[in-house]
């Protein structure tokens, strides 16, 4: 038994409401109104670019957790190569979530 959950979005064509289930998310069909071809809106695809959202900030909250969270001046320079590392994971995962999120 599978659970699908079902979206709505409008024929690109005609406008009118289109129901897909979320496994169908990003597939070309055609319009049941107007029966022109019409692109699912890529739900998957959001889905993946959210989650590269989410760990890139958290690589951020790690980052500056580990610099602000230092006690001294010489644990932060410690901490600093951590805090480093971590704030260009975030960087990377935040410009891969955009360019992941504009091909959709
Ligand atoms: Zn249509």
């Amino acid at each position: 038994m599978s659970t699908k959950t079902w979206l709505l979005c409008k024929c690109s064509h005609c406008g009118e409401g289109i129901e897909f289930t979320s496994n169908m998310a990003g597939d070309v069909i055609n319009c049941p109104s107007c029966n022109q071809t019409t692109k699912l809106p890529g739900e998957a695809r959001w889905t993946f670019a959210g989650k590269l959202f989410g760990f890139s900030f958290l690589a951020l909250a790690l980052s500056v957790g580990a610099w602000m969270g230092a006690r001294s001046p010489a644990e932060r320079l410690g901490n600093a190569g951590f805090a480093l590392f971590w704030l260009v994971v975030a960087a990377v995962l935040f410009i891969s979530a955009m360019i992941e999120r504009n091909r959709g």
